[in-house]
């Protein structure tokens, strides 16, 4: 039998690696983190501290091919440490494998020229600078692509690009933006209109707003006026046109490692709902003994297990070269409806405590709220979903291989 659940023992070995690593010394750092990250005097270094510890345990960049100082695993088994970093808030982000800048890093790797890769993506993987990617529009669906506004146009060998983006995370204390801008008026499909830009930061003509407050508070998320930005031709990413493909690109392998860290989130959640159910007592019994309580335990193991395969799975075609975008679309809806499912329940069975800030689960609740409408909203990933599933069914007479293409 070809079909094997266990991962190889240096994946395992990767894995215990970072849960020990996030154990002893990211979640024991997190206050510390937090006073640097708000500009506090009284620490400085921590985050240094940590990526060094990271380098050092080979931890550093999971992603990330090791001629670039990454330590090269492939999707699956970058499942199994992201899932693990992400147990902690600040995981993902000591180990320079956190959105935007991973997504942005698989962008310039990809499609990045020489010269790109060695003045934009060296330092990132250095974790010397910061990126953003800057594609949604306040006053177009960020849903379709094919609506922007935001224009560039060629003069001699620069580009004047003017227009106006919003919810672009990092923006502030990016070192560059990989920018999406319209650029062609008459494509031969709507796909091919838009363009993607290397733009150096900060820049004249790209004004930072403000930093737009979200449920969730302040994170980040800017505003940015774009007014005759001059972007240098040699900075244009991935070709004329190509936009809209790159963005694509970037996004399929992007969602699917945010549904990874999601998965440590998850199981983080669900952990602490037993964990409460088990000690919390009323009525007679603890509420882990209640028929109530066991359904919403059992409901998110069973969620979390269906959230597990899925990612898996799409992980495992995207390492083998396979067609993945249904996958992808399917784990992307499951797993951010999961998450947000189990916090919710986490914070149902925690009570008073469960919506306070003693708890880190009101913040995990306002975190996942977005999981089901960025990369993608819940409805665009059912509708592109339905369409491959009618399209299987008229091509081959039967559905099957839109259902993850299983040998069952
Ligand atoms: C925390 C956070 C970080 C983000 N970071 C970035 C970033 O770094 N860079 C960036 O460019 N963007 C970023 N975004 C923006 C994000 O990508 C967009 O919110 C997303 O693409 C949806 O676009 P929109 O908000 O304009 O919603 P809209 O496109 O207006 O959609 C709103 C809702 O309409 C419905 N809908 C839309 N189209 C359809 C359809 N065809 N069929 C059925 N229903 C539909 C869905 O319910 C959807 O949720 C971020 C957003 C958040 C919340």
């Amino acid at each position: 039998m070809a079909i094997d659940f266990t991962f190889p023992p240096d994946v395992e070995e990767a894995r215990l690696r970072m849960r020990a690593f996030v154990d002893d010394d990211v979640r024991p750092s997190e206050e510390r983190l937090l006073a640097e990250a708000a500009g506090r005097a009284d620490w400085r270094g921590e985050l240094d501290r940590l990526r060094l510890r990271a380098r050092e345990l080979e931890l550093w960049m999971p992603h990330m091919p090791p001629e670039w100082g990454g330590a090269g695993l492939g999707p699956s088994a970058l499942a199994a440490v992201s899932a693990e970093a992400a147990k902690t808030r600040f995981g993902s982000y000591v180990i320079n494998c956190f959105a935007p800048d991973e997504g942005n890093m698989h962008t310039l790797l990809h499609w990045g020229t020489d010269d790109q890769k060695n003045r934009y993506l060296k330092p990132l993987c250095e974790g010397t600078t910061r990126s953003c990617f800057a594609m949604t529009e306040p006053e177009v669906a960020g849903s379709d692509p094919t609506l922007m506004r935001t224009r560039g146009v060629p003069h001699g060998d620069e580009w004047v690009i003017d227009g106006h983006k919003w919810f672009i995370s990092g923006a502030r204390g990016a070192s560059f933006a990989i920018l999406l801008a319209r650029t062609e008026d008459d494509p031969e499909v709507p796909q091919a209109a838009t363009t993607a830009f290397i733009v150096d930061l900060p820049a004249e003509g790209w004004d930072v707003v403000r930093d737009v407050e979200t449920m969730a508070g302040g994170h980040n998320h800017c505003e940015i006026r774009i007014e005759g930005l001059r972007v240098p031709d040699a900075n244009v990413l991935g070709g004329r046109g190509q936009g809209h493909r790159l963005g694509q690109y970037r996004l399929g392998p992007a969602r699917l490692a945010h549904c990874m860290r999601w998965l440590g989130q998850i199981e983080t959640a669900l952990d602490m709902m037993v964990a409460r159910a088990t000690g919390r007592y009323s009525h007679g019994s603890y509420l882990s003994e209640k028929q109530g309580i066991q359904w919403l335990i059992s409901e998110s193991a069973i969620e979390l297990y269906q959230a597990k395969l899925m990612v898996l799975h799409a992980a495992y075609r995207i390492e083998h070269g396979l067609d993945f975008l249904t996958e992808v679309s399917m784990a992307k809806h499951h797993v951010a409806t999961t998450l947000w499912n189990v916090v919710d329940r986490a914070v149902q069975v925690h009570g008073a405590l469960g919506y306070s800030k003693d708890s880190p689960l009101a913040d995990m609740l306002l975190q996942a709220r977005w999981s089901r409408f960025a990369d993608g909203a819940d409805e665009i990933h059912k509708w592109r979903v339905a369409e491959r599933v009618v399209e299987a069914w008229r091509r081959d007479g039967t559905t099957r291989a839109a259902t993850g293409d299983l040998p069952l």
